[in-house]
C-alpha cells in the first residue's frame, strides 16, 4: 500500500519516495511507496508533475489508485525499481482542484441543510463541476430565489474562513459523528469536516480552511434523470468567468448603447423592433407579389376563369404563400407561378382544377387539388398552361355549386 502523503497534508508539492513496482500497459506505470500525487477518485482528477530522479526527470500524466490502495503513476520514461525519487506535484492545478472540491462540499452541506437534498456524486470538469441532487419530494428544479439562497449561505460560509479538518476516525468515533450521509467504504474511514457546516466521508484534496476556497458561482439547476443537475464554478474559476461575463456584457451594453443591467429589456425592445419591421416588409412584399400577379392575369384564356402564367424572381419565397393564398381567396382564379425551376400551382375553391394532378403531369412535386408545389425546368408551368388551354376546350371550368 502506498502511503498517501495528501491525507495528512493537501498543501504537501514535494516529497520523496521509492520506486516499488513498474508496469507497462498503454504507457508506462510507477507505483511508489509514498506519494503526494492524487489519484483520479470521487470525481477528483489526478494531479500532473514530475518525478525526478539521478537519471533524469519523467512526467506524470496520470494517476491511479488500485485495489491494494498502490498508487500508480503514469510516467513519461522507466526509473529502475527501487530508485529514491522527488515528486513534484503541478501546483496550480492541484489548488484548482481543491477549490473546486471543496466548494462542492459546501454546497452539499448546504444543499441538504436547507432544503433536504441528497448529492450523489461529483463531476469536475474542465470548465466547470456538478453534482446531482435528490430532492425530498422528487423534484426536478430549484427556483431562482433557491439558488441564489444556497449560493449566498456557501460565499457567507467561506468568508467566515472556518478551519476544514480531515481525520480517521475510530470505529467508535465514527458511530457518533453527524454524517451527512453514510461511507461508502467500511474500512479506513476517512471524515471531512467543515464546521457546522459539512461532515462527511471522503478522500479527497481540501482546502485547510473554508476562505481558501474563495467563493462559489452556481451557473445552472437543471433536471436530469430525475434528480437536478447543478453546475457551479469555486474559487479562481469564478474570478475568471465573472471576467468573462463582463467583457460581454459590456461589449453588448456598447452595441446596445445601455449599462449592462438593461441589456435584457433593451435587447427585448430591439427584438420587439425587429418583429414589427418584419412584419412590415412582409405585407410589403406580400403586396408586391400580388400586384405583380395582377398585372400578368390574363381573363380571356379560359372561360369564366382567369388563368395566370407568373414568371417570378427565383429569389421570392417567403411572402409568396400570404399573396398566393389571398389571390385565391377570391372567386375564379387559377395560377401557375414559376420561380425559375420551382413552381407553385393554386386555384380559387369554385374552379375545377386539379392542381396536384397537373403538377405531376408537368414536373415532381404535389400538394393539394387546390395547392400545390413541385420543381422541374423552367418550362413547366408554359407546358401546364397549354395542358389546360388544349384540354379545357369546350369545359365548363367552374364548379357547380
Ligand atoms: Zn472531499
Amino acid at each position: 500500500m502506498t502511503d498517501r502523503l495528501y491525507y495528512e497534508d493537501a498543501y504537501l508539492l514535494q516529497f520523496e519516495g521509492k520506486v516499488i513496482a513498474q508496469r507497462e500497459e498503454k504507457g508506462i506505470w510507477l507505483a511508489l511507496d509514498r506519494s503526494a500525487f492524487y489519484p483520479t477518485s470521487g470525481g477528483q482528477p489526478y494531479d500532473t508533475g514530475e518525478i525526478r530522479w539521478p537519471g533524469g526527470a519523467v512526467q506524470v500524466m496520470d494517476v491511479e489508485v488500485d485495489q491494494e490502495g498502490i498508487v500508480w503513476h503514469r510516467v513519461t520514461d522507466k526509473i529502475p525499481e527501487g530508485e529514491t525519487v522527488q515528486g513534484r506535484i503541478d501546483a496550480d492545478r492541484r489548488r484548482d482542484h481543491m477549490e473546486q472540491h471543496g466548494g462542492e462540499h459546501m454546497l452539499a452541506g448546504a444543499i441538504w441543510e436547507k432544503l433536504g437534498g441528497t448529492t450523489i456524486g461529483l463531476h469536475l470538469g474542465k470548465e466547470d463541476s456538478s453534482i446531482d441532487v435528490q430532492m425530498p419530494d422528487g423534484r426536478t428544479h430549484l427556483t431562482e430565489d433557491e439558488i441564489l439562497m444556497l449560493e449566498d449561505t456557501v460565499n457567507d460560509r467561506i468568508r467566515l474562513d472556518t478551519p476544514i479538518r480531515c481525520w480517521f476516525p475510530s470505529e467508535e468515533e465514527l458511530r457518533t459523528l453527524p454524517l451527512r450521509k453514510a461511507p461508502t467504504v467500511t474500512e479506513h474511514v476517512r471524515i471531512v469536516a467543515m464546521g457546522d457546516f459539512e461532515m462527511v466521508a471522503c478522500g479527497g484534496t481540501h482546502p485547510s480552511s473554508t476562505g481558501r476556497i474563495g467563493q462559489i458561482k452556481i451557473l445552472s439547476a437543471i433536471p436530469s434523470k430525475g434528480k437536478i443537475r447543478v453546475t457551479f464554478v469555486c474559487g479562481q474559476r469564478a474570478e475568471k468567468l465573472f471576467q468573462v461575463y463582463m467583457r460581454f456584457a459590456h461589449k453588448a451594453g456598447n452595441v446596445l448603447s445601455c449599462p449592462v443591467e438593461k441589456l435584457a429589456s433593451s435587447a427585448g425592445e430591439l427584438k420587439a423592433r425587429l418583429a414589427e419591421a418584419e412584419r412590415q416588409v412582409n405585407r410589403f412584399e406580400t403586396e408586391r407579389i400580388l400586384n405583380r400577379i395582377y398585372e400578368a392575369e390574363e381573363t380571356e384564356s379560359l372561360k369564366g376563369v382567369a388563368l395566370s402564367l407568373v414568371m417570378m424572381d427565383p429569389a421570392d419565397s417567403k411572402p409568396v404563400a400570404e399573396a398566393v393564398s389571398k389571390y385565391i381567396a377570391e372567386d375564379g382564379k387559377a395560377l401557375l407561378l414559376s420561380f425559375g425551376e420551382r413552381l407553385t400551382f393554386a386555384r380559387s375553391q369554385d374552379v375545377d382544377i386539379d392542381m396536384n394532378e397537373l403538377i405531376r403531369r408537368v414536373a415532381r412535386g404535389g400538394g393539394r387539388p387546390e395547392l400545390a408545389s413541385g420543381a422541374g425546368i423552367s418550362t413547366c408551368a408554359e407546358v401546364a398552361k397549354k395542358i389546360l388551354i388544349t384540354e379545357g376546350k369546350g369545359k365548363t371550368w367552374r364548379k357547380k355549386s
